[in-house]
């Protein structure tokens, strides 16, 4: 059975979409290009999100005194290594909050990814409230020739939540910047994160309805998980009592409901996040490889009969 996304998998990925348009898989080289965040400085907030860990996802080779062509080199290398396999490579621009800056550094760095002989197009991790018509004009005229994503911390859709985790914005923030960005005609991509204190599971699942009436074209979906150096590691370690963290099979079950009532419209990048084991203070889902987890989530979605959008409905 082939469903609405052309392809008899029961979601509609991201990555299939990709390798079709782009005749190769398309891999994100991660980049550490120096900026600092404003929920950090003082600017909107201090001492961050309550999750946040930048160290915890940036792979060594993203060093941020290191010139972006030499992250790079390095990124590119270790991802062919890894995967044995050629790609066509996007530059991710991935720590802290790449839009934190005068337009005109902000080009120079995009500039200088771009200009790598294995890089077709540049992604950008930033905030809602990090935004603005100057940095969409350069976005919008970068995308004239080469693809640019705008990846937004989305994170929750409900402002109680949003203020319990010091996000330092709100959902309307949110709304707006991914209306800003799809007007412009750019990939808009979202991040979102189960579990959050506060967050019940009717609650979590009733998100997918608001998300699937924005224009976004993709997201990634991630657990909420006790990251050591975070404020929740803090809060875990004087009362874990307060958290619900996800157990991985009923992660499973509840990401298969968010995918039935998602539009079928919206790709799918990831379904939930990893650390490495060193980072992991919740010691949840220790050792288990995201593909390992893909693979339980496409067979649950098989034993139920299930996939993406079932259950959605239009306005
Ligand atoms: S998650 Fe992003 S916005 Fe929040 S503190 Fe970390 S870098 Fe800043």
């Amino acid at each position: 059975m082939s469903y609405y996304w052309g392809s008899d998998r029961r979601f509609n990925s991201w990555a299939t979409y990709a390798r079709k348009k782009y005749g190769s898989r398309l891999q994100k080289v991660s980049l550490n290009a120096g900026f600092s965040c404003p929920n950090r400085d003082g600017t909107i907030g201090y001492g961050g999100c309550d999750y946040c860990n930048n160290e915890s996802f940036n792979p060594s080779y993203c060093d941020p005194e290191k010139p972006l062509s030499e992250q790079l080199d390095k990124g590119i290398a270790f991802l062919k290594k890894r995967y044995k396999k050629a790609f066509k490579f996007i530059a991710y621009f991935q720590a802290y909050t790449n839009t934190y800056g005068p337009v005109e550094l902000l080009e120079r760095k995009y500039r200088e990814a771009l200009a790598h002989k294995d890089i077709i197009g540049i992604s950008i991790g930033t905030r809602p409230d990090c935004v603005n018509e100057q940095i969409f004009d350069l976005l919008e005229k970068i995308s004239k020739t080469n693809f640019v994503s705008i990846e937004l911390g989305l994170e929750s859709c409900y402002d109680e939540t949003l203020e319990h985790i010091n996000r330092g914005h709100t959902f309307d923030q949110t709304k707006k910047a991914i209306q800003q960005a799809a007007d412009r005609g750019l990939h808009v991509s979202v991040h979102m994160i189960f579990g959050l204190p506060g967050d019940t599971g009717q609650k979590m699942l009733d998100q997918a309805k608001i998300i699937s009436d924005l224009p976004i074209n993709s997201i990634k979906f991630h657990q909420l998980q006790v990251v050591t150096g975070t404020k929740i590691a803090d809060k875990y370690i004087s009362d874990p009592q307060q958290f619900n963290l996800f157990g991985l099979e009923e992660y499973i079950d509840f990401i298969t409901a968010f995918t039935e009532r998602l539009a079928p419209w919206i790709f799918i990048e990831r379904f939930c996040g990893e650390i490495s084991p060193e980072y992991n203070l919740g010691k949840r889902w220790q050792n288990v490889r995201y593909d390992q987890v893909l693979n339980m989530i496409e067979k649950n979605m098989e034993i139920k009969n299930t996939w993406q959008g079932k259950y959605f409905k239009s306005k």
